[in-house]
């Protein structure tokens, strides 16, 4: 019965609520005077003191019942509503305030938690709208530089996550042709084949324009597979206009790189993952380049002598190629190029390690070069000019102390001869300067022209044999020209259109 009682005072309005208590405590207080009265004095008279000390004791009675009774259907209740309203303003969104008993303060106890849930709705709505792009409902940009945080963070505990860059080949020339409006529909297609070829957990976002990424909680070996797929799948949908396409097909390049294999940090697994993406635009498009570095190899070989030495010139080697504001690591490309004519030489395996070494080390002179000068758009003056002269020299003079590298000083020091004898340091001339040496000048010009340079703008690999092939005879070496482009030739750059 007191259950009863209890769960419905506790229904009330606010009013009754308050009302109720004050006159029971009243008439229990007045019947209990009275009481008092008819025992004590047989009377209901009293003198005047009494009645003031009675009067005083219900009216203290009464405000203590109000107070308690206001402290705990109201004012508590509101407290626990300005402390949810201060942890939504912090940002937690789930908080709700109890709505029982459901009178006027459980009213607008529903009436908060109501408002609070569309607030959190719309504030969901509007971070997925900030974290997706228009056109293709994939992540954005964004939204992927922070997830990729995220997921490198997991990726510490189960050492798998690959990183894909992918780019649609020729683009440009596809909405040249056929409009902008029919390469944005290409755009969204490719990313419906692209959801539809990655594993739950994978993070597929538009990176740029008609740039995707796809970061994969898997191995590499995996990820490979799943960008070949991804490949395929593209190279076999049938696009609007394809047919008129010169390879009767719209094709992707994919550029993949792991943690741990190949970088440990995001910065570097997104830079490496764009360096397989251009080396596969580099060699053919329409292929899937997995991250490679020649220093990898290169370290595989060494003694821990040798690995201290290489790891100590290193930061120095990243120095330069961020001074001297090459885009794409200049370094890398131009041991790759020097080894691949090396190979094509039939050089030792002995020469092919000098060879791949001095290609690491040739510009480490430059350290002694101002990043103002090495970047000058405007014509160099007599002095800028002795500066970068200076570099092969200075590059030996770091080098020499260090026994092990001195096979590799000759290629340093003699990397800008030319053939016809116009070159610097010492102006040798043909079979003069050191084999080596010739070879590295040859990638290392191929290498800059493919490179975004602040003075000029990179070149196709067509357009950067040519060019090659027009300075044989009077800068480089003609046989090794010819020998490079024997090995590129053997790659499928060929294939590779004119842009
Ligand atoms: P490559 O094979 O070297 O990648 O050549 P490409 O022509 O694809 O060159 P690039 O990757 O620089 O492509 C950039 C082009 O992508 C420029 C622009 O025409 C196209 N593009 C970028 N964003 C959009 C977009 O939102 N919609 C459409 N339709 N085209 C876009
Ligand atoms: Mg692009
Ligand atoms: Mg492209």
């Amino acid at each position: 019965m007191l259950d009863g009682i209890v769960s419905k005072y506790k229904n009330l309005s606010l009013t009754r609520k308050i009302f109720f208590p004050i006159i029971t405590v009243f008439v229990f207080v007045f019947f209990l005077e009275s009481g008092y009265s008819l025992y004590f004095r047989r009377t209901v008279r009293t003198d005047f003191v009494e009645e003031a000390v009675f009067v005083l004791i219900n009216a203290l009675t009464v405000a203590f019942v109000t107070q308690t009774v206001i402290r705990n259907t109201i004012l508590k209740r509101i407290t626990y509503m300005v402390e949810a309203a201060g942890a939504i303003t912090k940002g937690d969104l789930n908080q709700t305030v109890d709505t029982e008993p459901y009178d006027e303060m459980g009213r607008l106890a529903e009436a908060f938690n109501y408002m609070s849930a569309k607030v959190k709705r719309r504030l969901e709505a509007a971070e997925q709208l900030s974290c997706v792009d228009g056109l293709t409902g994939l992540y954005n940009h964004r939204y992927f530089q922070q997830s990729m945080t995220e997921a490198l963070g997991s990726a510490r505990n189960s050492k798998c996550l690959s990183l894909l860059f992918i780019d649609i080949d020729n683009f440009k020339n596809y909405n040249d042709t056929f409009g902008h409006q029919k390469g944005d529909q290409v755009l969204i297609k490719m990313a419906d084949i692209f959801r539809g070829n990655i594993p739950p957990g994978a993070i597929l976002a538009r990176y740029g324009g008609e740039e995707f990424a796809i970061a994969l909680p898997l191995s590499l070996i995996e990820a490979k597979d799943i960008a070949e797929t991804i490949r395929k799948h593209t190279e076999d949908y049938r696009f609007f206009g394809c047919n008129d396409l010169p390879n009767h097909c719209l094709t992707i390049s994919i550029g993949v790189a792991a943690y741990p294999e190949h970088a440990v940090n995001k910065s570097d697994l997104i830079k490496l993952a764009d360096t397989a993406l251009y080396h596969a635009k580099q060699t053919g498009k329409n292929r899937v380049a997995v991250s490679y570095s020649v220093l990898d190899e290169l370290r595989d070989t060494l003694s821990q002598d040798e690995l201290q030495l290489i790891n100590s010139v290193k930061p120095m080697v990243t120095l330069i190629n961020a001074k001297d504001n090459y885009t794409y690591s200049h370094t890398e490309m131009v041991i790759r190029f020097s080894e691949m004519i090396g190979k094509e030489m039939n050089l030792s395996d002995q020469d092919l390690k000098i060879l791949k070494y001095g290609a690491f080390l040739h510009d480490i002179g430059k350290i002694k070069v101002s990043a103002e000068i090495l970047n000058k758009i405007e014509p160099l003056s007599k002095g800028d000019w002795e500066a970068i002269k200076s570099h092969p020299e200075a590059g030996r003079e770091i080098i020499t102390p260090i026994g092990i590298l001195a096979g590799t000083i000759p290629i340093i020091y003699y990397h800008h001869e030319k053939y016809d004898g116009s070159g610097y340091p010492d102006g040798l001339k043909g079979y003069e300067i050191p084999l080596l040496a010739r070879i590295v000048t040859v990638a290392d010009a191929f290498s800059a022209m493919l490179s975004e340079r602040p003075f000029q703008h990179r070149k196709n690999p067509r357009a950067a044999i040519t060019e090659l092939k027009s300075a044989a005879g009077s800068q480089f070496d003609p046989h090794i020209v010819q020998s490079f482009e024997s090995a590129l030739n053997a790659l499928v750059i060929q294939k590779a259109p004119v842009n």
